[in-house]
């Protein structure tokens, strides 16, 4: 069993959960979203960007890679499925220690460019509406977001 994980019933579970992780964010948090296609990263954005106070409808940005919204913090929402180099230097550095918070789906595909702490939260298919949420911190910084998450 993972030490944080928190189970949804439907969509909007999924989304309130996340906007309450959206809530307590702050400026260069680095969150990536790991799951099957479907598993439900971009619904996990969307409803963080609910809890950063963003208004405009956050959708994939499977074709432009990256995708800056803004709120209480900016949002950089970034899906790198289609990035075919994981090593290239596609500027990612300056989001990671920007003023908003990231939130990369695929993130295990540039790897080699992540920062060493950051919070990782993989979504597991459980159900048809049903998913397993694990979170995995990496930093002090990120084991007490997930303390104050999951309880
Ligand atoms: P991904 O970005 O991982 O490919 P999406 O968020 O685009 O996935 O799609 C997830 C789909 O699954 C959405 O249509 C969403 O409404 C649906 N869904 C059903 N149950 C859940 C749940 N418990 N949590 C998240 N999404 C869910
Ligand atoms: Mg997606």
């Amino acid at each position: 069993m993972d030490q944080f994980q928190w189970y949804t019933k439907n969509t909007e579970e999924t989304m309130a959960f996340a906007k309450r992780l959206g809530e307590k964010a702050a400026a260069g948090d680095v969150i990536l979203l790991e799951g099957d296609l479907g598993a439900g990263k971009t619904t996990f954005t969307k409803g963080l960007a609910l809890g950063l106070g963003i208004e405009r409808n956050v959708n994939s940005p499977t074709f432009t890679i990256i995708k800056e919204y803004n709120g209480r913090l900016p949002l950089y929402h970034m899906d790198v499925y289609r990035v075919e180099d994981g090593e290239e230097d596609l500027g990612f550095d300056e989001y990671f220690h920007g003023q908003g918070v990231t939130v990369v789906e695929w993130a295990h595909l540039i790897e080699e460019q992540l920062p060493e702490e950051r919070l990782k939260i993989a979504i597991h298919y459980t159900g048809n509406e049903e998913r397993r949420i694990a979170l995995h911190p990496k930093g002090k910084r990120y084991v007490k977001l997930c303390e104050e998450l999951v309880k």
